[in-house]
């Protein structure tokens, strides 16, 4: 079974894996494809079969034997001749730990930071620059993997240049990326690129089916075809049947629901439903939600409205709001853009307390 430390590999990243190993004169490469479609789990199986000894010795282990020194140090994260470069702020989703600063063991910049940066800045590129110079522990090379390549800033993006075009030694540098346009042209054209697709849908039903997720389809639709992100979805406290029941409870302007929610998630999901409300108004097929459940078509014109409003509270979704307020105004406007002037006359004269009655038949 292809790992990248203890954990298997997930099945859809092995053919853009091969390809990266077969670039062997690359000492640059950038993995870039959608969110959460595990680049940085990628970006760890090359790390360790560059550093897996077994191979290096020429022996046909692929893409790493998962048992030599080089292997058994890279699964403990303690390979010294590995540096793993990641946000503070994503240490802990990822699994790297803490080290202190200029410990070339633990191969990991601290974080010393009172709030933990989403920035990869100028001083861990330095310490990585500085890691790449030094002299290899166990003779075969070092390995920087920097993820996610677009957190890195741009000031340390330009110390990175150099040491990216003519690496120390027998330095290799891993970037894995989601949006490789929002990397400096500089950064990009020193890398060689390996891209990293989506699953098919089949493959990744088939592989949240063997985690017992119920409903499959349904959750990997929700979350635009990712699995992983389906997979982290089914262990909290997202179902498929709650999430059917979005487009009806916005639609009513029912704010109980959603309470709990963490603001950047809710935007998200309204944003999601937007986009299919739209799709069904105008006879396109909806990405998120069975059409099914999404009701009447509604009028566009609103839905666009409210789609622009969505993404200005996007980007200010981390503005310390009182939460309960933005929740109530965010499903208020969803609801006031689900009502079409036509429906809503008719409720009004019917003396029906909301159009949304009219619009679904569940
Ligand atoms: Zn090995």
């Amino acid at each position: 079974m292809v790992k990248h430390g203890s954990e298997p590999l997930f099945p859809w990243l092995h053919r853009p894996l091969h390809e990266a190993l077969a670039l062997q004169a690359a000492h640059a490469l950038l993995l870039h494809g959608p969110d959460g479609n595990g680049q940085f789990q990628l970006a760890l199986a090359i790390a360790q079969s560059f550093v897996c000894e077994a191979r290096r010795a020429g022996l046909r282990v692929e893409p790493s034997c998962g048992a030599c020194a080089g292997c058994r140090l890279f699964a403990a994260r303690t390979h010294p001749d590995v540096f793993i470069l990641v946000p503070d702020a994503l240490r802990e989703t990822l699994g790297i730990p803490e080290a202190p600063m200029g410990d070339d063991i633990g191969s990991v910049v601290a974080a010393g930071k009172a709030k933990p940066s989403k920035e990869i800045r100028v001083d861990g590129v330095r310490a990585a620059i500085s890691f790449a110079q030094s002299t290899s522990a166990r003779g075969f090379g070092k390995t920087v993997v920097l993820h996610p390549a677009e957190s890195v800033n741009s000031i340390a993006a330009n110390a990175l240049l150099k040491s990216l075009e003519e690496p120390a030694g027998r330095t290799r540098y891993i970037l894995s990326c989601n949006a490789v346009d929002a990397l400096l042209p500089t950064v990009r054209s020193r890398c060689v690129k390996v891209s990293v697709g989506l699953p098919t849908p089949d493959q990744a039903v088939a592989w949240l089916e063997a985690r017992g997720v119920d409903q499959p389809r349904i959750m990997l639709a929700a979350t635009g075809g990712r699995p992983i992100e389906t997979l982290q979805w089914a262990a909290s406290d997202i179902d498929a049947d709650a999430w059917l029941g979005i487009p009806n409870q916005v639609a009513q302007g029912r704010v109980e629901p959603f309470v709990d929610w963490p603001l950047g998630r809710l935007i998200e999901t309204l944003q999601k439903l937007c986009h299919d409300w739209i799709c069904a108004s105008i006879d396109a097929p909806p990405r998120y939600f069975p059409r099914q459940c999404l009701g009447d078509p509604c009028d566009v014109s609103r839905l666009l409205a409210w789609s622009a409003q969505l993404r200005n509270h996007a980007r200010h979704a981390e503005h310390p709001w009182q939460v309960s307020l933005k929740i109530d105004a965010l499903i208020q406007q969803g609801h006031s853009a689900f009502v079409a002037p036509i429906a809503n006359e008719a409720a009004q004269v019917r003396g029906l307390s909301g159009p949304a009655s009219l619009h679904f038949t569940a």
